[in-house]
């Protein structure tokens, strides 16, 4: 039997149709179901509720935090967290994008306009479309009116394919990381399309989840989620996904030989009253900054170790993705009297990677970059 789901998109489908539509979808027949793809939207009750199982173990994921669930045909209607209903745009149909067979095509980008900022949001559809398409759709996400992510979608199972290539909907979503205030729901190309000598269109169905707040801060950012924002501007102009997770900020490591203060002296932020930044294990352990010390023989000064993109960016770093914004690097005061001892004594530690002058010139005689990739 089919699902109620089913039941409510059918019922502005024609009387002989509905009768075609039910009787494939009792039957399960192949046939049946090419047809329902051709002449609708390509959803059997197996495929559509594949689909929702993709969505649940997505969901899984995210273990006990509270996610928010918003869907198509539910414009009034949040489920699974307090935050107020989004603005979405168009709001009929809701959450809804189609090609114009049989109804009126809504093909426009879909906007939705959160109360506050929300992160972790994925996306699933039911519905149908081209599998060999120009295009799947893609999502885009913005934070206070600035781009800071655009991801294109995935076929929710592109076995299903087959020899009609058509299938069932669309998985998407953003980085877990990727904080947003609103999103853009690009649709698909083409909207109409031939499947095996009749008329097809493609229609999506969109579920929505997220997680309200900021993933360090909750209801209001913190400083970790402030420098943390800074990446997302970054991941678009150097292409490398990396940001800093909540718990990866400290505020009071230290090693054999370099205290905290040393650490910590050129970091910017505070955090619960204390600075904080990213340090690597590699870089606090033993064969880290202890071993340039080690090797060295003397005491060393660390003029600048972790630092935020808008403070790799101020000292002029012409690194666009510095290993210091990592936690993995750190730069060595040295005179030009101490500049070459201390730059082969890094080159003696395995596994660092020590800059020479003209690969540094931020430093030139002044320091000696060493990181550990
Ligand atoms: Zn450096």
């Amino acid at each position: 039997m089919c699902s109620s789901r089913s039941a409510y998109r059918l019922a502005c489908v024609s009387g002989a149709l509905l009768v075609a539509m039910i009787a494939a979808c009792r039957s399960d027949s192949v046939a049946g179901n090419r047809r329902l793809r051709a002449m609708r939207d390509g959803v059997s009750r197996a495929e559509s509720l594949a689909a929702r199982g993709r969505l649940g173990r997505a969901r899984a994921l995210l273990l006990d935090v509270e996610t928010c669930t918003i869907q198509d045909g539910d414009p009034d209607d949040i489920e699974g967290c307090t935050m107020s209903v989004p603005g979405v745009s168009p709001s009929d149909p809701w959450l809804e994008q189609s090609g114009g067979i049989y109804e009126p095509a809504q093909t426009d980008p879909i906007s939705i306009k959160f109360s506050g900022p929300v992160h972790f949001v994925a996306l699933v559809s039911d519905g149908a479309l081209k599998c060999s398409g120009a295009s799947i759709g893609r999502v885009v996400g913005y934070l206070g009116g600035s781009q800071v992510a655009s991801v294109p979608n995935a076929l929710t199972d592109s076995t299903d394919c087959g020899e009609d290539d058509v299938t069932f909907g669309v998985t998407g979503g953003l980085d877990s990381n990727a904080v947003v205030d609103s999103l853009v729901i690009q649709g698909v190309d083409p909207w109409t399309f031939d499947v095996e000598g009749a008329s097809g269109r493609a229609l999506l169905n969109y579920t929505i989840t997220f997680v309200a707040g900021w993933p360090c801060g909750g209801s209001t950012a913190d400083a970790r989620d402030s420098i943390r924002t800074m990446y997302d501007s970054t991941v678009i102009f150097t292409g490398q996904p990396y940001k800093p997770a909540c718990s990866d900020f400290v505020s009071s490591v230290s090693t054999s030989h370099f205290t905290w203060a040393e650490l910590s002296s050129q970091l910017v932020h505070s955090y619960g009253g204390s600075l904080i930044g990213v340090f690597s294990a590699t870089l606090l352990g033993p064969t880290g900054i202890d071993s340039v010390r080690g090797a060295y023989g003397a005491a060393l000064t660390l003029n600048s170790t972790y630092r935020d993109p808008r403070k790799n960016y101020m000292v002029g770093s012409t690194a666009k993705n510095s290993p210091h914004m990592h936690g993995t690097a750190t730069d060595i005061a040295t005179t030009s009297m101490t500049w070459q001892a201390v730059h082969d004594s890094a080159g003696n530690v395995p596994g660092a990677r020590v800059l020479s002058a003209t690969q540094d010139p931020s430093c030139s005689s002044t320091c000696v970059h060493v990181d550990w990739p």
